[in-house]
């Protein structure tokens, strides 16, 4: 059988000039670290869904994703992190939106998933549920990022809320992946900072299942990354899905459909990852760039920034 990983650490506009050498190695490397961790859990026969997880703690532990440490801030200062992930297999899925210092909000979304009755939950609710579960917790400082201050900075004090970017770069920070076990599962997860200077509790796609995350082993697993507003509209991951059940198209037909035909009337700039059954990889975007990567059955390890 065979087995799929592949993981995504933002889409968006990336400036090739302010892409150095060091920066580009280091976003490289993280990549790499991530579906290293995510296709060891693969190679030794585990689950998609434990996968998922680990690849995704990899980026949300990098402070250079806008997820976990190194999360935007939002309009007072603060992180407000969201998180989602779904089984393929039996359609199970768990979600967070609005948590504050969860250090991996991705392992309290598995909780969700696996000891509590709900798919998703929220705010105060979430972090007194973290509390139960014993999952471990971080003081503000932790996902402190000079970059994402200085950048929060900028738009402070106005009605101005941005994605993950500046004036120059404009990027979507969020992290993912999608997985295929040996046991023909399938999974996908999702997590993210947000947007910048977001204000009144804003959620984006990233926790809402069938919008920046789905799986369903009928198909495949998908997980977004973008203006989050848009995928929300185009119900983006759950189309992936619905255009291949019901339409019948391939994979990379079913995202080229959404990603370059759905989402832009929607100003829906960002991309997405997805593995099918039979663990097809497609990582596609409609802006200049994606933080990607992906290892197939020959074990050999892609990743990639521009197109
Ligand atoms: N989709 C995320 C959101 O809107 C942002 C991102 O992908 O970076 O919250």
């Amino acid at each position: 059988m065979k087995i799929a990983l592949a993981v995504h650490g933002g889409a968006g506009t990336l400036a090739p000039e302010l892409m150095t050498p060091v920066r580009e190695k280091a976003y490289r490397a993280a990549l790499e670290l991530s579906l290293r961790r995510g296709y060891a859990v693969l190679k030794e026969g585990g689950t998609a869904i434990d996968a998922v997880e680990a690849a995704i703690r990899v980026l949300e532990d990098s402070p250079h994703f806008n997820a976990g440490k190194g999360s935007v801030f939002n309009a007072d200062g603060q992180h407000e992190m969201d998180a989602s992930l779904m089984s393929g297999m039996d359609l199970r899925a768990g979600a967070v939106a609005g948590v504050q210092n969860v250090k991996n909000p991705i392992g309290l979304a598995r909780r969700v998933m696996d000891h509590s009755s709900h798919v998703l939950i929220s705010g105060l609710g979430a972090f007194e549920f973290a509390h139960k579960q014993k999952v471990e917790l971080e003081d503000d400082q932790y996902f402190f990022d000079q970059f994402r201050y200085d950048q929060w900075k900028e738009t402070a004090g106005t009605d101005v809320y941005r994605l993950d970017h500046s004036e120059k770069e404009k990027k979507f920070g969020t992290v993912g992946a999608v997985a295929l076990d040996a046991n023909g599962h399938l999974a996908a997860g999702t997590s993210t900072g947000g947007m910048t200077n977001k204000k009144w509790q804003r959620i984006g796609d990233s926790p809402i299942i069938g919008c920046g995350t789905y799986a369903n082993d009928a198909s495949c697993a998908v997980s977004c990354t973008g203006h989050g507003e848009s995928f929300i509209r185009a119900v983006a991951a759950h189309d992936v899905h619905a255009i291949m059940a019901y339409k019948g198209l391939s994979l990379q037909e079913a995202v080229r459909v959404v990603v370059h035909e759905k989402l832009p009337p929607l100003d829906g700039d960002g991309g997405l990852i997805a593995v099918d059954r039979d663990g097809n990889i497609v990582l596609d975007f409609n802006c200049s760039g994606m933080y990607r990567g992906h290892v197939g059955a020959d074990g050999e390890f892609h990743t990639a920034i521009f197109r």
